[in-house]
């Protein structure tokens, strides 16, 4: 088999992934690159489609409604996550984080940055952005339904990166990276868009990670067959190179979701299944005690860079 991140051709490791978050229990089979580590599908499914049901996470809940003072809370925590500034919104944001957000901090921007998001959903990160004052924005992603005109003026298009021209200061990938087929090109393109000095931020799951190496197939992130690529640190910065980028930092950001969700499908509990933690707390395998155990254990691993799943930022040279 041929490593279709790398090249190397090896009796590369071979598992068997079942489909567990909407429990259909269905087989697919995934090979470990001996060379860059890199975990990916043997085939690509002919009907993906079929495994992101109309429910499916990223289409719904953008916009939650919420009364005035929760809003403006909201914006002052936003604002603060996002570029360091106001120091009441440090306080919200301590209480109640933004991880998505958090993520946006190294980059240094500013209200006046142009930021892509691709594969946004209903865009739920932008209107976080679109409320704290920023403006340059949009997202895209083939899989919506239609696009998106909000009232305040931000726009979702139901297109891909292939089809974007313009020129941006930040192009980001949102746990969406993972799931297209082809990754060089998708991360060349990205580099096409970015002006010189420009920034992709690319947040996905890490096999580079305590949850890969305790949990195996029963890893909750490998989600098969949705995930095609279960990238190391290594095989990011083999595809970085690829393409011209250069891999600056990694900072991980994995939560609790490692370990219940991974225990859950040891006991063959899909996540969407009403035993899950995911629908029903009081009726999950966990305590809250666990639970909050199992964020200290993520922040400890994050930490130590074996969380699993991590934020790459790839600069464009000068
Ligand atoms: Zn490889």
């Amino acid at each position: 088999m041929e490593c279709r991140i790398c090249g190397a051709i090896h009796e590369h490791r071979t598992y068997t992934a079942k489909e567990m978050m909407l429990g259909l229990r269905d087989e697919h089979r995934y090979f470990e690159c001996k060379q860059c580590g890199c975990l990916q599908i043997v085939t690509i499914p002919p009907d993906l489609a079929r495994y992101y049901p109309e429910n499916y996470y990223s289409y719904s809940d953008a916009a939650k409604a919420g009364n005035s003072l929760k809003k403006a809370l909201m914006r002052l925590r936003d604002t603060w996550a996002a570029t360091g500034t106001g120091q009441f919104g440090r306080l919200v944001n301590f209480f109640a984080p933004n991880a998505k957000l958090a993520s946006l901090r190294p980059l240094k921007i500013t209200k006046d940055t142009r930021i892509l998001d691709i594969g946004c959903g209903t865009g739920h990160l932008l209107l976080s952005l679109y409320g704290a004052g920023f403006k340059n924005l949009l997202g895209i992603d083939p899989f919506n339904r239609e696009n998106i005109a909000y009232s305040n003026g931000l726009r979702i298009e139901k297109r891909d990166i292939f089809s974007e021209q313009g020129q941006w200061d930040v192009v980001m990938f949102h746990h969406s990276f993972e799931h297209l087929p082809d990754q060089r090109a998708t991360l060349q393109q990205a580099f096409n868009i970015l002006k010189p000095g420009g920034v992709a931020l690319v947040r996905i799951p890490t096999v580079s990670s305590f949850a890969w190496q305790h949990y195996g197939v029963h890893w909750v992130q490998l989600d098969a067959p949705r995930h095609l690529y279960l990238h190391s640190v290594k095989s990011m910065q083999v595809l970085a190179g690829k393409v011209g980028f250069t891999l600056e930092q990694t900072v991980y950001d994995s939560f609790a979701l490692q370990f219940w969700g991974s225990e859950q499908y040891e006991q063959n509990i899909p996540l969407r299944d009403p035993r899950s933690y995911a629908e029903s707390p009081k009726d999950s395998p966990f305590s809250p005690h666990k639970i909050r155990d199992f964020e200290a254990r993520s922040r400890e691993l994050n930490a130590l860079n074996q969380g699993d799943q991590a934020a790459f930022y790839l600069r464009k040279p000068g």
